[in-house]
């Protein structure tokens, strides 16, 4: 084998592209991780802004999943400070916080809906419309796991069929939006079902107390993959993926300013979809699936980091994330200094929320999401107004499966080239364990039909 040749070649350092990566290096192939910025873990990562740590994209790690059985297989060390409480906030009652009960939230949550609709109800002198809590509780409690459809209706109109309750609905959007990025007028109902059966409206998470990118140079140490000849270059953007006779034959990659060619065996994306087609070129691909891949729309998701001098959220220091429930925009407020005080400068305080805009299918106004989001901000946390301040305010935008729409599989139409990430996650997963899971499944399939 060539100094330079690989048996695989990993685009990019995600979450999906490092779990892949890994796990092949463990089992003895001489893997290559290419990423084009100069950090780890994708939207798993860690940046610096005036001395805060913040994520630049998830920060609730799931336990138990894909994601933490891999660091235990490879022998990584995967630190997190667990959370053990969730709360809730409902939009219009200002500053109150609502444990959730540890078992059955979501129809505790129902109840409550249906308290505040009847409060209401009085207020005007109408009917209070409850929410068959029973009949929608059955539904889940079976564990649907449905198959797509097509024509599947929306996980709103499936509420509809049970409540007109605007509260529960909103309940149900915001956990929606948190688990999917999607709105529940968005989402299919099987996708639903599949998500509730497959990972609990709230599995246990946890939080990197060093930010998330140490715990992505845990996992890409050099001794669990260097040990077989592995590399991680960062910085080096792949420019295409070679491909000769319909067979992946590796990447040519721009690094210090020059193109390199890396053979390989094997090539694993980890950049989407859209942007593998991109690597490949239109001329390897069949049309079906660029009809396929075109079809996806990236779905935006509200991230905003808010520093402050005094806790503006859970401010008794507890170790929770807050679901906020009939916002404009935000739909969940994490107060990360609460589970490490590493993560902003001394007596600094930082508060990390996402959220949704109206539509994935309608253009993104940047400077209408901030405003709507600063509002939400004043109007949920009092102390913002006075210390609080905004230091990253940023709407994502992700290739994901669009429920009911578009789902691409991992593998694709040139032999040997395969995606992971969350870009290509089954139905009813979703974030980092969506991506550590399609790695596992991807590097699975690597280990049983290309022999060391
Ligand atoms: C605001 C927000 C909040 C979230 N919150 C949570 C949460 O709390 N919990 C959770 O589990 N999930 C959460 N997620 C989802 C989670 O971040 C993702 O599911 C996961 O990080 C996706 O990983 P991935 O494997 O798809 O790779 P990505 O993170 O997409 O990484 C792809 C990598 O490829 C690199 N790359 C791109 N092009 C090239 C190229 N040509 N050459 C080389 N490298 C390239 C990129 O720089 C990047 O590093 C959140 C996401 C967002 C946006």
């Amino acid at each position: 084998m060539m100094d330079r040749e690989y048996d695989v070649v990993v685009i990019g350092a995600g979450v999906g592209g490092l779990c892949a990566a890994v796990l092949l290096s463990h089992w003895g192939y001489k893997t290559l991780v290419v990423e084009s910025t100069d950090r780890l873990g994708g939207r798993c990562s860690t940046e610096e802004v005036e001395g805060f740590k913040l994520s630049t994209g998830a920060v609730a790690l799931h336990r138990g999943g894909a994601f933490e059985e891999i660091y235990r297989e490879v022998g990584a060390k995967l630190d997190l400070v667990d959370m053990p409480h969730q709360f809730y906030r409902i939009g219009s009652i200002e500053g109150e916080n609502y444990e959730m009960p540890a078992k059955g939230a979501i129809p505790a949550m129902l109840d409550i809906a249906n308290s505040l609709e009847t409060n209401r109800a009085k207020l005007l002198g109408h009917m209070a419309k409850e929410v068959a809590v029973g009949k929608v509780m059955n539904f889940f409690g079976r564990g649907v796991r449905g198959e797509e459809k097509a024509d599947d209706i929306t996980f709103r109109d499936w509420l509809a069929k049970y409540t007109e309750n605007e509260m529960a609905h909103k309940t149900f959007d915001s956990m929606v939006c948190n688990v999917t990025s999607y709105h529940t007028y968005e989402v299919t109902a099987s996708e639903m079902f599949a998500l509730f059966a497959g990972m609990g409206t709230y599995a246990a998470l946890g939080i990197s107390p060093q930010g998330n990118e140490e715990n992505m140079k845990s996992l890409a140490k050099g001794i669990i993959i260097e040990k077989n000849g592995g590399d991680i270059w960062v910085g080096c953007p792949a420019k295409r993926i070679i491909v000769k006779n319909g067979v992946a034959k590796g990447i040519i990659i721009e690094k210090n300013g020059a193109e390199i060619k890396i053979p390989s065996r094997v090539v694993i994306s980890n950049v989407g979809p859209k942007n593998t087609v991109q690597l490949v070129g239109a001329e390897s691909l069949d049309k079906d699936y660029l009809d396929l891949v075109s079809k996806l729309n990236p779905v935006g998701m509200i991230l905003v980091h808010v520093a402050s001098d005094r806790p503006l959220c859970l401010e008794d220091g507890e170790l929770g994330g807050a679901l906020l429930i009939g916002l404009r925009r935000l739909t969940s407020a994490f107060p990360l200094t609460n589970f490490s005080r590493d993560l902003a400068p001394i007596g600094k305080h930082l508060l990390y929320c996402v959220g949704s805009p109206p539509s994935y299918l309608e253009t993104v106004n940047l400077d209408e999401e901030l405003e709507q989001t600063t509002l939400d901000l004043k109007d949920q946390f009092p102390e913002y107004d006075k210390s609080g301040k905004i230091i990253k305010f940023e709407v994502v935008f992700q290739d994901l499966p669009q429920p009911g729409r578009v789902r691409i599989p991992r593998e694709t139409p040139v032999e040997n080239l395969f995606n992971v990430g969350d870009g290509v996650q089954e139905l009813g997963s979703g974030g980092t364990s969506a991506a550590a899971e399609s790695a596992r499944e991807v590097a699975g399939r690597v280990r049983k039909s290309i022999k060391l």
